[in-house]
């Protein structure tokens, strides 16, 4: 149980630390304290917490806050475009906005500032903790296909079955109560993988603010730093720090353990990996955020070829891979990832229900990936629909299109990974103008106004007619065709 285990902590090491990052430190006495007082408050209403922030120690303590007080948190990084964060707002019907810092998107909203004001909350001494595992933990945003962002439902069930998997991975047990570091921004699942189950160890999470993130010297300061024994990451941020060979044992002597998770792995990345750090075990995992962040994970010994995605008997949830009829296709048959039982989640904010389903009585999610299970692993085949994965980001690039074809000059639009060795390398705009082309930089400053910077398309294309296909529809392979030339 997740919030037992972290009061058991709270209560044996007050002191020890339970989060922090290059300023600010947090104990788990703090923790569960400030987390309690502010639940108190939070319990009076219900419904999603919306909650702004990057890394300040407010964002630990409001999600605890929220599970304490059974209303799923929504974490929102300030930075993205003030349109979409609306669209969050709109889709999530909140009541209650928090933000950790002082941000114009939280202020347009009527954010309620926490600071250092959680005593403020507090009431009456000892706080009931609340008992349905079904209900919602959090609430996150990806993108979304028709042009507006989507919400997923994650239950805590489902939360705390990925930590307990989590835990019973020998690579992250080894890591004992040691610091891990966190590099994703909250609103990106793979911080579950960071906070949860470290905090259900007793162990410290080390947070890399984004700044940190931007220079390579300062974020090698942060790593050393860190004394971090776990690293969780993307593998396009792995591949940003191996950039210099700066990047190796001696940098981080206490690295045991890297768990990467989002996106193919590549080979060569693990290869460099294993010549800087010979003794670090290099995990590979796979999951998306429908299912509580990853479903399955492989300790990774290969040196060559192809890597699995993991072991499908020791995973999370069970895997299938099913057929365009959802009937489970043997060992060794390429189909569609999908996802049955604890670790699926409870379903999208509002009626659409993409992949969700249900297979013999348990929860079903169809991820949209291609693979094939084999020997016992999963191998992961790339995706069925046009999603891309570009420096670890989850991009639909039906959500561009729809963004293009919002402007009165744009008649049709078309955007598609620029590929390069089989990595994506950035975003291609395919655009039918509707008499003369914009300028680029108005394009830039447009779309930047209603999308996070991920999303911005490198190369821009401007055709006369959209090809299209004999179904009448826009022929995507036409446009691959344009942009290798
Ligand atoms: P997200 O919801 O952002 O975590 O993205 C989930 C998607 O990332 C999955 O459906 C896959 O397409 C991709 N993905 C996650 N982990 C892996 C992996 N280990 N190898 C290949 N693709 C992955």
């Amino acid at each position: 149980m997740l919030l037992e285990a972290i009061a058991a902590h709270a209560k044996e090491h007050p002191d020890r630390i339970a989060y922090q990052n290059r300023k600010e430190k947090l104990s788990y006495r703090q923790l569960w304290e400030r987390a309690a007082a502010l639940s108190v408050w939070l319990k009076k209403e219900s419904g999603p917490v919306m909650i702004f922030g990057e890394k300040e120690i407010g964002m630990p303590i409001s999600f605890l806050a929220c599970l304490m007080a059974a209303r799923p948190y929504l974490p929102v990084d300030p930075g993205q475009a003030i349109k979409r964060i609306e669209q969050i707002y709109q889709q999530s019907g909140t009541k209650t906005i928090l933000t950790c810092g002082e941000y114009p998107a939280a202020e347009k909203l009527g954010a309620i500032f926490l600071g250092e004001r959680y005593s403020e909350y507090h009431e009456s001494g000892e706080i009931s903790l609340p008992d349905n595992p079904l209900r919602d933990a959090y609430w996150l945003f990806t993108s979304g296909s028709t042009g507006t962002p989507k919400g997923v439902r994650i239950s805590l069930a489902a939360l705390e079955n990925f930590v307990e998997w989590m835990l019973s991975i020998p690579a992250i047990a080894k890591c004992g109560q040691g610091i891990t570091v966190n590099q994703s921004q909250f609103s990106f699942d793979l911080s579950v993988a960071d906070l949860w189950p470290c905090f259900a160890a007793g162990a410290t999470v080390w947070a890399l603010k984004r700044e940190e993130q931007q220079d390579l010297t300062v974020l090698y300061h942060a790593l050393q730093e860190s004394n971090a024994v776990r690293l969780t990451c993307t593998p396009s941020f792995i591949r940003l720090c191996l950039c210099d060979e700066m990047f190796s044992q001696q940098l981080m002597p206490q690295l045991k353990t890297i768990f990467l998770c989002g996106e193919a792995l590549p080979f060569r990345t693990v290869e460099t990996l294993h010549e800087r750090f010979p003794q670090l075990s290099i995990i590979n995992a796979y999951g998306p955020t429908e299912a509580a962040c990853a479903v399955c994970a492989v300790e990774v010994q290969e040196r060559s070829g192809t890597l699995p995605a993991g072991k499908v008997k020791s995973a999370a949830s069970k895997l299938l891979i099913l057929d365009k009829d959802k009937v489970p296709l043997p060992e060794g048959t390429p189909g569609e990832i999908a996802i049955v039982g604890k670790s699926v989640g409870n379903g999208y904010v509002g009626a659409f229900q993409g992949g969700f389903g249900s297979f013999a009585g348990e929860r079903l999610y169809c991820t949209g990936d291609k693979g094939m299970i084999r020997d016992g692993l999963l191998w992961y085949l790339g995706r069925i629909d046009r999603q891309i994965k570009y420096k670890g980001y989850r991009i639909e690039p039906g959500e561009i299109e729809a963004a293009l074809l919002c402007w009165k000059e744009v008649n049709a639009a078309a955007v598609l990974p620029i590929q390069k060795a089989g990595e994506v390398r950035g975003l291609a705009a395919i655009v039918e103008w509707n008499g003369k082309e914009l300028p680029l930089s108005e394009c830039k400053q447009r779309l930047l106004s209603a999308l996070p910077s991920y999303m911005l398309p490198k190369r821009w294309i401007a055709v006369e007619k959209m090809p299209m296909n004999e179904r009448g529809k826009c022929d995507f392979h036409a446009l691959e065709r344009m942009l290798q030339k």
